[in-house]
């Protein structure tokens, strides 16, 4: 069990301060951010454990698409864009890492990913949505002949779309599970039916969690990485509101050969290929806080959704369904940095993009426990502005 420590690093609401003392930290959340945020700290030299009211990655991080969507997600400049691209910059090292860390294959596929129409008229439209990413980012108004060539099982009804060269796919499942084996090799301590109920305080400062049965936990640090179950954490001082539970469906098709090279988005769904051979399509948008069930109507609105994308899905099996919550927050911006609290420090609210998030949130939150520039102006971010 993590012991207090007065000479440890404190991130707080002052800047935090250097310290040759090894932290210890608690980390709320076994999802996709617990874990890489205790990974990025454990390689630092921190003593981490990790609590989780229930299986580590059993969650959105694991039920997630997989698509790293920088330049799909975004269609404005802005905060979310800059925080997306600082992490997609991040992923071919973050992944590398992780392959050779745990010699798991995370899926990991550049390519890009394309938003796709029906309507010639659309097009423009379209293109104009993406347009400002230029030149930065690689943009190609594609017309029907070169979507085809492109990817062949499209259908031919569609007038073309928009190619978005420097986004990427993943398959989360795979991903998760080599961050939670690196981060336990790297001596993360992960304690699985621990429920946080609140976080304690000594005066303005944390001093760590408090559980279901009345365990007390000390720490130097704790970070609330508890995905859409944030605001049900005590002591945080978030809204009750602050992060709510926003559920996806998704359908898991299989076809013998993969009928996909890369993500496809369409206006009624979006098709994630896997290597093997699996389309996931996805996905609903739902607020009907934390029912886990997968409706008739989902199901039957992607299927329909998927097979007017490409009409050769009608043949595939039908795998699987399943929802989760991604944690959404009102102004579609992360929370990520300092609580209210000093020693409290948050990453949530990463709504669509967590998966893509991952690592420039864990480099982030590492920097302010061991000190060292921010990735970028994490003001936008901050969990306490006002909603
Ligand atoms: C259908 C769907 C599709 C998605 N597709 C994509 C995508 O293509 N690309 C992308 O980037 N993102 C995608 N996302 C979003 C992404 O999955 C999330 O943003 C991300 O997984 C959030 O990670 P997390 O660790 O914060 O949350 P979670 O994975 O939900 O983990 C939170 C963990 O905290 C635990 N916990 C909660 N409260 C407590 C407590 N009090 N005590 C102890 N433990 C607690 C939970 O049990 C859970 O394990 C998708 C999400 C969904 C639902």
């Amino acid at each position: 069990m993590p012991a207090r420590s007065r000479r440890s690093a404190s991130p707080g609401r002052s800047k935090a301060r250097r310290s040759t003392a090894k932290p210890h930290v608690l980390v709320v959340g076994g999802g996709i951010m617990g874990t890489s945020c205790a990974l990025a700290l454990a390689r630092r030299g921190a003593a981490v454990t990790v609590l989780e009211k229930s299986i580590p990655g059993a969650e959105a991080s694991s039920a997630a698409a997989g698509i790293l969507g920088a330049q799909l997600e975004c269609t404005a400049p802005g905060p979310l864009y800059e925080l997306c691209r600082a992490s997609m910059r991040l992923y071919p090292s973050w992944v590398k890492q992780l392959t050779e860390d745990t010699g798991i294959d995370v899926g990991y596929r550049p390519g890009g990913t394309m938003s796709v129409v029906f309507d010639r008229a659309a097009i423009t439209g379209a293109h104009r949505r993406f347009a400002w990413q230029a030149p930065e980012g690689s943009v190609e108004r594609v017309g029907r002949r070169r979507l085809l060539e492109l990817e062949p099982a499209l259908s031919p009804a569609l007038a073309g779309g928009v190619l978005l060269e420097d986004d990427a796919r993943i398959t989360p499942p795979l991903l998760y599970r080599a961050t939670h084996i690196a981060a336990a090799r790297a001596g993360v301590t992960f304690r699985t039916g621990a429920f946080v109920r609140r976080v304690f305080t000594e005066g303005e400062r944390a001093r760590g969690v408090a559980l279901d049965d009345g365990t007390l936990l000390e720490a130097d640090v704790v970070v609330v990485a508890a995905g859409s179950w944030t605001s049900l954490v005590e002591g945080i001082s978030l809204g009750s509101s602050r992060v709510v539970p926003a559920r996806g469906q998704i359908v898991e098709l299989e076809s013998p050969a993969p009928v996909l090279s890369r993500v496809v988005c369409g206006p009624r769904c979006y098709l994630i290929p896997r290597d093997d051979g699996r389309t996931l399509i996805g996905s609903t948008l739902e607020f009907v806080g934390y029912q886990r069930n997968v409706t008739a109507r989902g199901v039957r609105d992607l299927l329909g959704a998927a097979i007017e994308l490409v009409p050769a899905l009608a043949d595939a099996s039908l795998r699987g369904t399943w929802s989760n919550f991604r944690p959404y927050t009102a102004d579609h911006l992360p929370l990520i940095g300092r609580g209210a609290l000093e020693g409290l420090l948050i990453a949530s609210g990463h709504y669509r993009n967590g998966i893509l998030l991952a690592p420039a949130t864990a480099e982030t939150i590492a920097r302010l426990v061991f000190g060292g520039r921010p990735l970028l102006d994490l003001n936008p971010f901050d969990p306490t502005r006002q909603p």
